[in-house]
């Protein structure tokens, strides 16, 4: 008997499952597969497991979990599948419907309860953990828990997640108003997603996507009802609180009275993106949230479609591309990033020799399967390091902070920055008298 409720939304169709021809043509874009060589850890073999599942023939063992679990859900399959196949709805359903007959420990149930009810959902319990971490890190209490080992003996997962943990900067992104004006004519009204993460690590990388969108004519608001978008839940198969989430999203898009809403984190941006298909059973929001979800662009995607106003000073920078998974992969957007990147003066793009292979961030993967995500980023840094660029640069915060981190371990001077920091940069440069850096 299946293990999958075949009248669930959420669970894995056979339609999807059966359009899987078995070429393995997705093999070698599988950075699980090429790390292992194993089919089990490879699409078609994760396939085949679901398959398996839909049709009786094997039940979720331990072993079934472990090999749906060491999938990034990164999509690089789905891009180099000729047949179409949506890996990512298939890995997503199956983590959904797997959830309520998984086996687990006390204590694995307890830290997944914490991050995807109580803590993801929250913004104020987010920044009060966000101020904690800070004021840790500044006590000096840091350094004594790196150097005294003590957090390698209690737990070595947690140990790898503290020393990933980037200094957490001196504000949050908290605007005092809800709307910034464009500068010059206008040309549009956007809507931002603010997001769990991006405003308590990377409020600059906000702040300089609004300063970019109002030198480029856009009227930026930032709808203070919106909450965290959802995509690490759906990621994990957490699908309830996702949708709750995506609900109050699509209620403070849609009373903005935007055209479009504007994401610079490529993992949110794919979520809100796929808001239709997480609501399409909601006789409430169906229609309302694929509206959003049509109306969604990467702040890429937006700019290069727009086109960006002159006035772009030279930054003299050899920097390297970080293809974001769920912007290349999930999103389909290619040419946009590299489009904006070569309009900067001055800015030598080096390609690595696998710009669009996962660097091992994955959401939470990096804290759930730090010994895979490590082997991931470390061959992911010295790709980089053969570049000899200055500069990384990609277009999510889960990427900027593993390779923030790949660095410090490589002991590479390379900077990480977000595609529109450099944009944002350049501008201001070409603002000042001597318009040097
Ligand atoms: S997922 Fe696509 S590329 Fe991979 S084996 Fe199946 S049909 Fe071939
Ligand atoms: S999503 Fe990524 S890790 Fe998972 S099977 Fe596809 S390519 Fe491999």
């Amino acid at each position: 008997m299946s293990v999958f409720d075949p009248a669930s939304a959420d669970a894995p169709s056979a339609a999807d499952l059966y359009r899987c021809v078995h070429c393995g043509l997705c093999l070698q874009s599988c950075p699980t597969y090429l790390a292992t060589g194993l089919e089990t850890e490879s699409p078609r073999g994760r396939i085949h497991l679901v398959t398996a599942l839909l049709e009786g023939r094997i039940e979720p063992t331990d072993n079934v979990f472990r090999h749906l679990d060491l999938c990034l859900a990164c999509r690089g399959c789905e891009t180099a599948c000729p047949s179409g196949v949506p890996y990512g709805r298939i890995i997503e359903t199956a983590r959904a419907s797997l959830r309520p007959v998984r086996r687990q420990g006390i204590g694995s149930r307890l830290l997944d309860w914490l991050i995807f009810t109580e803590l993801l959902p929250h913004p104020g319990r987010l920044r009060a953990l966000a101020a904690g971490l800070r004021a840790y890190q500044r006590s000096g209490l840091r350094a004594l828990v790196q150097t005294s080992g003590l957090l390698d003996r209690l737990s070595p997962r947690l140990a790898q997640a503290e020393r990933a943990l980037p200094d957490i900067p001196p504000r949050f992104f908290e605007p005092r108003r809800a709307v910034f004006p464009a500068l010059g004519e206008r040309r549009g009204r956007v809507a931002l997603l603010r997001g769990c993460v991006m405003p308590l690590l990377y409020g600059d990388t906000h702040a300089a996507t609004l300063r970019v969108l109002a030198r480029n004519g856009i009227e930026t608001v930032v709808p203070p009802e919106q909450r965290c978008c959802g995509a690490l839940n759906v990621h994990a198969g957490e699908r309830a609180v996702a949708r709750a989430l995506a609900r109050r999203n699509v209620d403070a898009f849609l009373a903005a009275g935007v055209e479009a809403v504007v994401v610079n984190a490529a993992g949110c941006g794919s979520t809100v993106k796929e808001y239709g298909e997480l609501l399409r059973d909601d006789p409430a929001y169906a229609e309302r949230a694929a509206r959003v979800a049509a109306m969604t662009r990467d702040i890429t995607e937006y700019l290069a479609e727009i086109g960006l106003r002159p006035g772009l000073g030279p930054l003299r920078r050899r920097v390297t591309l970080q293809e974001s998974c769920h912007l290349v992969h999930a999103q389909r957007v290619k040419a946009a990033p590299r489009a904006l990147l070569a309009a900067i003066p001055g800015l030598e793009l080096v390609d690595m020799a696998h710009p669009d292979l996962c660097c091992g961030s994955a959401g939470l993967y990096s804290v759930f399967q730090p010994e895979m995500s490590l082997r991931l980023l470390d061959d992911k840094m010295a790709d980089i390091a053969a570049t000899g660029a200055d500069t990384i640069v990609t277009a999510n915060p889960g990427c900027m902070l593993q390779l923030a981190f790949g660095a410090r371990r490589a002991g590479l001077r390379t900077r990480v920055a977000h595609v529109v920091d450099l944009l944002d940069e350049a501008y201001r440069l070409a603002e000042r008298p001597n318009g040097r850096t």
